[in-house]
């Protein structure tokens, strides 16, 4: 417990009187850190810490990078957090022991008291905070606008590929486009390169020709399993593959989590998912994704990117125990206890003639929000009445002259959510074409027009510039076992839909989220009859979770990785 005499020494409450003193002492929360410990982590919400004893670390996130500066070491004596209280902000920065350390701790409303009845602490208080924010100005004055240089065309797959990834990630990156801002292009580039360049740092030039995952090594992301065995492997990093990862690796587990691209899923392209319970104006996929990726990373999963699962292998254990290998592209194999599957669904594909000679030159399945530049001032159609076609629809209308949503039924009203039909119209630039259909695309290169048929009147072809074609999805589970018990459309079953099959061996009832085969589990959109939502998608991993706990426990010391 904190004493008054202990606050006495401290040069910030030096001019409280004793009382004042008694009354912040009993209200401070005694926090004892060892050497590595976290007091706060940048993006967290802040309390006021006064340091009594101990040195502390700053660190802080800088284009995806942690960065510590030991010139501004934290010792007894200093207090820190009255920016992040005053500014109403989340911390800016991350503090972490480097010694035993001992520190008050005062909520937001000690602190408030602090300022309005002391005059010379608010003075103290208030000259620190002066001193921070200068030093916050200066450091964004010195920071760079990004730590990736991308040299490419608007149409090369590649080149489109490395920054939807790096947006999904949320690294900052610059593109010149090759084609129209040639004379932006460093003069340090080779003249006779084809295809995309890539720079990452101003200094490293991933090699030719430059892929996702090269970028992702030169960028210091983890593209390689560290381990061979792991309690759980989570296929899919979408909500419900990040949600298992998090729960697992916060209950203890050994969690190996394989994303074939960056993490996010589909919710990772949302514009804004506006009915995700706790965010009242909605969050944007990437923002929720950083964050999950960030939890999970703290509770210590392991998440391995630009790696694709291709094959899962009931195997035994050197132990004796039941397991499974998993096989990612290239050959590398992890062996796990347990497996949860979720690798969601992927867009369904357009029928109409020359889609597949222009997907990815004007015509995009889905709509990433890295297409944002790429729109401005043109003309855009989106196929699909669904919500994830009219987030779609209000966000490109930011940017392009016009938006126009095709639809083959008699409107939004039977597929879209009613809140999203009545912010479309709202908007002047955007346009419904019910009882229409896309019949060919059309292009040399790129995209140039687009044909369609609406009931009863004859075929139109007209200028677009882009083809976002959003009509849904479907499960692609070819690759997993042919034992693995899958619906007629290739969803995965579970639980009660197994139990059943002869393929189960009968001896318990398969755990709500387990498939006929066992401790093999599945979650999120894959799974046969599950509810399409993100919250559904995040409920599903963490019990899947919950069920890997119960499966491990069914025998517990030969299950468990060493
Ligand atoms: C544009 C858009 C907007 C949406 N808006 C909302 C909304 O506002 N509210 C809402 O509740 N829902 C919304 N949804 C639906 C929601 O995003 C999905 O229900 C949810 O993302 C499903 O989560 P999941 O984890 O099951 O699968 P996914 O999000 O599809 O994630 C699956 C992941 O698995 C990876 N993967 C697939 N196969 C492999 C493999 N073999 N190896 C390694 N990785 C693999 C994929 O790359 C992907 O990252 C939206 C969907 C879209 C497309």
């Amino acid at each position: 417990m904190i004493t008054a005499e202990e606050l006495r020494q401290v040069q910030i409450f030096e001019c409280l009187e004793e009382p004042e003193r008694q009354r912040l002492a009993q209200k401070a929360a005694d926090v004892r850190l060892s050497p590595g410990d976290w007091l706060i982590r940048e993006g967290e919400t802040s309390s006021f810490y006064v340091i009594l004893e101990g040195r502390l670390g700053l660190s802080k996130d800088i284009l995806g990078r942690v960065q510590e500066f030991t010139q501004y070491e934290y010792k007894g004596g200093d207090f820190f957090g009255e920016v992040p209280i005053l500014l109403g902000t989340p911390s800016l920065v991350s503090l972490k022991a480097i010694t035993d350390c001992r520190i008050a701790r005062f909520d937001r409303q000690q602190f408030q008291a602090l300022i309005r009845d002391s005059e010379k602490c608010s003075a103290m208080i208030m000259q620190k905070m002066n001193e921070r924010l200068g030093r916050v100005q200066q450091f964004a004055a010195e920071t760079p606008p990004s730590r990736v240089l991308i040299v490419g065309s608007q149409y090369d797959l590649d080149c489109r590929d490395i920054r939807t990834f790096l947006s999904m990630n949320r690294i900052p990156y610059e593109w010149l486009d090759r084609d129209n801002e040639f004379d932006r292009i460093p003069t340090c580039m080779p003249a006779n390169l084809q295809g995309p360049a890539v720079v990452v740092d101003r200094a490293f030039w991933v090699p030719q020709p430059p892929t996702v995952r090269k970028v992702a090594e030169a960028l210091g992301l983890r593209t390689m399993p560290t381990k061979q065995h792991y309690d759980v492997v989570v296929i899919g990093g979408g909500p419900a593959g990040l949600a298992a990862a998090v729960y697992g690796a916060s209950e203890g587990l050994c969690v190996l989590l394989v994303e074939r691209n960056a993490a996010g899923g589909q919710a990772g392209t949302s514009s804004r998912i506006e009915n995700y319970l706790g965010f009242p104006n909605g969050i944007s996929g990437d923002e929720l994704t950083e964050r999950a990726v960030r939890q999970a990373g703290q509770f210590g999963a392991e998440m391995v990117l630009t790696r694709e699962v291709g094959n899962i292998e009931s195997m035994s254990m050197p132990d004796g125990g039941p397991g499974y290998c998993v096989e990612l592209d290239g050959g590398d194999r992890v062996t796990s206890k347990t497996v949860i599957l979720a690798t969601g669904v992927d867009w369904r594909r357009l029928e109409a003639n020359g889609v597949d000679r222009l997907i990815g030159r004007g015509v995009l399945y889905g709509a990433a929000r890295t297409e944002s530049p790429t729109v401005i001032g043109k003309d855009v159609f989106i196929v699909g009445g669904g919500n994830s076609a009219g987030q779609a629809a209000m966000f490109f209308s930011s940017y392009a002259r016009s938006v126009t949503i095709v639809v083959r039924g008699a409107g939004l009203e039977l597929s879209m959510s009613q809140y999203l039909i009545g912010q479309i119209a709202g908007k002047r630039n955007i346009t419904i074409e019910p009882f229409t259909q896309v019949v060919s695309v059309n292009g040399e290169d790129h995209l140039e027009s687009i044909c369609t048929t609406t009931s009863g009147e004859a075929p139109r072809t007209r200028k677009a510039d882009a083809l976002f074609v959003l009509i849904g999805a479907d499960a692609s589970t070819d690759w997993l076992p042919a034992t693995l018990q899958r619906d007629e459309r290739g969803y995965v079953c579970t639980g009660r839909d197994v139990s059943d099959l002869p393929s189960w061996d009968g001896k318990r009832t398969p755990f709500l989220l387990e498939t006929n085969l066992p401790g093999f589990f599945c979650a999120g959109d894959v799974r046969h009859d599950s509810i399409k939502r993100v919250s559904s998608g995040v409920g599903e991993g963490s019990m899947a979770i919950a069920f890997v706990h119960q499966y491990l426990a069914l025998d517990s010391p030969r299950l468990r990785a060493n």
